[in-house]
């Protein structure tokens, strides 16, 4: 069925309503480089006009995909037709109230700038993808994400206390409550949280907030031996310190680090972590020269502490370069954020080290170590047709791995398009079968989001990119 255009426009104004391919094809793809064109692009002011466009689309059966950056990496915001209702026109900061440690915003607001106000108050908060720059709170939500602080800190779904949102239906409901206590009711919040947007559009975000951090140390250290560098990162953890980050770069990362920044790193370790604590200036160098020994015991080559902020940047340089690195060994990759427990990293990058050689393809993993968060990068020509499927039957053997030693096949990136062949896999036809029926209690006519999570969908694996 055609779109209702007229009225479309009359709901959001013939200016915030896009049409031509030229700007649809701007909204036809995210971070997952798949490609689908929408038949119209949305752009609300508030609550009341995407109830009323979703409305309008129950009426007139057409599909609504909401959208924040697009910066997704599973194709979750991608629209086969229908009407993409983009968020950043909800771009307030409603409040933030320093006496009771909340915040409300708008779903449109970007993570880092969010960060940045709460931070003037003393305040913080914490949830970092390292996409922050450029996501939005709105997308935060609908995908859980977390970044390096989660073994901290915890994920976007610590921090929600409520949300205002708009159902599949068009109604516009509240959730949770403003104290830090509240058990009226089922904890719809929480059912939102990770929903990916196929259970509706947020319009509000209630977050607490924490006391923001004094200050911060930095170190790295280098391991010959990647189990040595997993029994140093459970032994700063045994010794009940917790780190704000644990990243870990494993031999495949450093070799394609040095090769594109050349400053000396050591290609023939097998593990750099990089550890970061914060807290109490008082507290910190005590902490910073305990996790010195205890890598040190463990077996570390070197162990460097950043004595300044230039310091800090130095160490965290290597880390940052991995992307631009990657770009060296392929022009594509299949990025899965795989999750294992920590003690089971050793196990998991091993088995990652042989389905590489099996595969005959490039595989850099690096990663959340203190959360068992590893990005398994497998790298591919993807105009290459025989390495795109060798690079599938990786994916799908790599899942089997990380679900035998029980962990789960998406620790932050979601299901969205490009994990919903595999979703069965982890939570079993059961507990599918549970979710498909809250969708469908939901959503009678499957207009939000459609295509997603449930929907089996190989694109990401066998279709064509951008
Ligand atoms: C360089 C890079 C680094 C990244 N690093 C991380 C990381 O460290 N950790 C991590 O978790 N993720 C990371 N991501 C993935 C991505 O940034 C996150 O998933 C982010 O939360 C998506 O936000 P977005 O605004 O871009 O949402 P989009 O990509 O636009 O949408 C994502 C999903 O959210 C839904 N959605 C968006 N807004 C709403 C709303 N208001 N209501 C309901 N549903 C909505 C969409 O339908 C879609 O399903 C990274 C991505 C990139 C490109």
């Amino acid at each position: 069925m055609s779109l209702p255009i007229s009225l479309i426009e009359a709901i959001v104004g013939e200016q915030n309503f896009l049409r031509s391919p030229e700007e649809l094809y701007c909204y036809s793809s995210d971070a997952s480089k798949m490609r689908f064109i929408p038949e119209g692009v949305a752009f609300p002011a508030d609550s009341a006009q995407i109830s009323a466009l979703v409305t309008l689309a129950n009426e007139r059966r057409f599909a609504i995909y909401p959208r924040g950056s697009g910066s997704g990496m599973v194709g979750g915001c991608l629209a086969r037709g229908g009407v993409v209702v983009v968020t950043n026109r909800l771009n307030r900061i409603v409040e933030i109230d320093s006496d009771n440690m909340t915040a409300v915003v708008e779903p449109g607001v970007i993570t880092g700038q969010f960060q940045k106000a709460v931070s003037k108050y003393g305040l913080f908060y914490p949830p970092d993808p390292a996409s922050l720059a450029f996501s939005t709170m709105g997308g935060n939500v609908a995908m859980c994400s977390g970044g390096p602080r989660a073994v901290k800190y915890g994920v976007t779904r610590d921090y929600l206390l409520g949300l205002e949102m708009v159902l599949p239906t068009g109604e516009i409901i509240k959730t949770g409550t403003r104290t830090m206590k509240g058990v009226v009711g089922y904890d719809m919040t929480r059912l939102m949280t990770g929903s990916e947007g196929t259970l509706g559009i947020f319009t509000k975000i209630l977050v607490r907030l924490i006391p923001e951090p004094q200050s911060i140390r930095t170190l790295s250290a280098i391991f010959f031996k990647l189990d040595l560098a997993v029994s140093a990162i459970l032994g700063i953890l045994k010794a009940r310190i917790i780190p704000s980050t644990i990243e870990l770069m494993d031999q495949a990362t450093l070799c394609a680090v040095e090769n594109h920044l050349a400053t000396g790193l050591p290609v023939d370790a097998e593990a750099m972590v990089l550890i970061e604590v914060d807290g109490p200036d008082k507290v910190l160098d005590d902490e910073a020269a305990r996790i010195y020994e205890i890598c040190k015991k463990a077996g570390a080559a070197r162990v460097e502490t950043a004595r300044t902020k230039e310091d800090r940047e130095l160490l965290w340089r290597a880390r940052r370069s991995i992307s631009p690195a990657l770009g060296r060994i392929r022009r594509g990759k299949l990025n899965e954020d795989v999750t294992v427990p920590r003690s089971k990293i050793p196990e998991l990058i091993r088995s990652i080290r042989k389905l590489a050689e099996k595969h005959d393809l490039p595989i850099v993993c690096f990663g959340h170590a203190g959360d068992g968060n590893i990005h398994t990068n497998i790298m591919l020509d993807r105009k290459d047709e025989k390495e795109r499927r060798r690079a599938a039957k990786a994916v799908e053997e790599l899942f089997a791995i990380v679900l035998g030693l029980g962990g789960t096949i998406s620790g932050e990136h979601g299901v969205g398009i490009a994990k919903s062949p595999f979703i069965e896999q982890e939570i079993g036809p059961g507990g599918l079968e549970a979710m498909r029926r809250i969708k469908r209690a939901l959503d009678p006519l499957d207009i939000m989001n459609p295509g997603k999570m449930f929907v089996p969908d190989r694109t990401f694996l066998d279709g064509d990119f951008v």
